[in-house]
């Protein structure tokens, strides 16, 4: 009990962050083999081979400092997107901006408005500033209720967070909706919206967060190398905002926060087309069996605009479905006890999971 005492309050009370279970966890729990994990949205055709040869490559370099501006990926980012160089920030994952924007703009006794059930480092990262989180909950169909986050910003309102899509329903917003809430938007409040899976979606009215940050500075999106591009284990992802904004990132940003593997994989990942495409592919494909064959067992599933859908697979199925070898996500943390985040895979992967769902459906009385 000597030190505990000095540890700050807001620290103390956190919850930690509850990961997908590892495979070699479950397996060395369990005695089991050949287990799958669709559980923490990772693209299941793994990195880019060009981003593997271009990383090889540079693992002789390593005993060199990486270049701290990320010039060759910015160059190749803002071109891609049709933004200043000066416009992009890069971060240890896309978590890192979120952490950037706490460090600069937050607070104690500041509010930041989400929805919820949302981003589970939401909370983490605004709590650990000390700030107030204020929760919005989801409407009736798990969508983001824009018109009551506009009713919860306040003075004390510092950030509003907007996951779209959102992180675990799969659900998005469109393009009205979304122009309506950020032009009643306060001016001096920050908004980010997170687009971590923005590369799925299919809907055509998609927001365009890009319009809004050239009008409307205090704007920021925040995209990921993660997901699409298959390197969540190589932590990078970054972040789009007017140059203003950017500035303050940059400045509280650890000068080397990016490796030199992940900026060299990171840039081979972007200039491999056929690679995004084959990943944009395998998933809407998956989506629509899981959707199909979830449906006919009778399991209601959120429509999905992402890498990931949300099914109600009743309680207790996610401990049954470990010991069949299957890892998907509980959201027994959000307080929806009878659904599960499961990340599309493979298509043999997928079919193991349906397979698995109708054995336990046969065992059970
Ligand atoms: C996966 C994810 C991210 C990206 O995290 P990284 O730190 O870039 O790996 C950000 N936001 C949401 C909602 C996510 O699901």
């Amino acid at each position: 009990m000597a030190f505990e005492r000095w540890i700050r309050p807001h620290i103390a009370a956190l919850e930690p962050y509850q990961p997908g279970k590892p495979i070699e966890a479950l397996e060395r729990e369990l005695g089991i083999r050949n287990s799958i994990k669709l559980a923490s949205n990772e693209n299941p055709l793994g990195p880019s081979p060009k981003a593997i040869e271009a990383m090889r490559g540079e693992t002789r370099n390593v005993h060199r400092y990486p270049d701290g501006s990320s010039y060759a990926l910015r160059a190749a980012l803002s071109s891609r997107l049709s933004v200043k160089p000066e416009q992009l920030v890069f971060g240890t994952g896309s978590d890192e901006i979120l952490e950037l924007l706490a460090k600069v703009l937050l607070s104690e006794g500041d509010e930041v408005v989400f929805a919820w059930p949302s981003f589970a480092m939401y909370p983490i990262v605004v709590q650990g500033s000390g700030a107030t989180g204020v929760r919005v909950p989801l409407d009736a169909a798990f969508t983001h209720d824009l018109e009551a986050m506009a009713a919860a910003v306040t003075p004390r309102t510092r950030l509003v967070l907007v996951c779209n899509p959102n992180n675990p329903t799969g659900t998005s917003v469109g393009a009205e909706a979304f122009d309506r809430f950020v032009a009643g938007l306060r001016e001096d409040v920050v908004l980010a919206v997170d687009e971590a899976y923005f590369e799925y979606t299919r809907r055509p009215d998609f927001p365009d967060s890009l319009g809004w940050i050239a009008r409307r500075p205090g704007t920021l999106a925040m995209r990921t190398f993660s997901k699409i591009y298959g390197l969540a284990g190589q932590r990078i992802g970054y972040a789009i905002a007017d140059p203003v904004l950017a500035s303050f990132l940059e400045r509280a940003r650890h000068p080397f926060n990016v490796n030199r593997l992940a900026e060299v994989g990171a840039l081979a990942a972007l200039d491999d087309a056929p690679h995004v495409e084959a990943s944009r592919r395998v998933n809407a494909e998956g989506i629509d069996y899981l959707t199909g064959e979830l449906t006919a067992l009778g399991i209601p599933v959120c429509p999905t605009d992402a890498n990931f859908l949300m099914a109600e697979l009743g309680p207790g199925v996610y401990e049954a479905l470990l010991r069949e070898g299957v890892i998907v996500r509980p959201l027994s943390g959000f307080g929806l006890d009878d659904q599960v985040r499961i990340t599309i895979g493979l298509p043999e992967e997928n079919e193991r999971l349906i397979a698995a769902l109708r054995r336990l459906r046969e065992g059970s009385p």
